[in-house]
């Protein structure tokens, strides 16, 4: 319908958009993860002052998830947060956006950097 529309790379459903602290993302409805453009985690991290949203993997490696907005298909990286290793996460090496399964988001934002 719109430029911005994308399916779930988790579940094939189409993605809602959705407020978050001020920032558009696209959400899915049915397994409730969120898409962030590489622009969308830069605009995160100015609206949070200090608190930095570092978006980067410890050894990434090929994910499973292909990345919803490259065309051809992308295989989206997968690995550990460098500060969170329990926080698993799968980022386009492409065009750098970050997909987050559910309360994903939450965990990062939650965290503070050791700045
Ligand atoms: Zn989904
Ligand atoms: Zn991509």
């Amino acid at each position: 319908m719109d430029k911005r529309a994308v399916t779930c790379p988790k579940c094939s459903h189409q993605m809602e958009e959705m407020k978050f602290a001020g920032i558009d993302l696209d959400s899915c409805p049915f397994c409730m993860g969120c898409w962030l453009d590489a622009e969308e985690v830069s605009q995160m991290t100015r609206s949070r002052g200090n608190a930095k949203l570092k978006v980067e993997l410890t050894s990434p490696k090929q994910g499973e998830l292909n990345c919803p907005r490259c065309r051809p298909a992308q295989a989206m990286n997968v690995g550990p947060h460098v500060d969170i290793p329990t926080l698993q996460l799968d980022q386009c090496s492409k065009c750098g956006g970050v997909w987050l399964d559910r309360g994903e988001l939450t965990t990062l934002l939650s965290h503070r950097g050791n700045t």
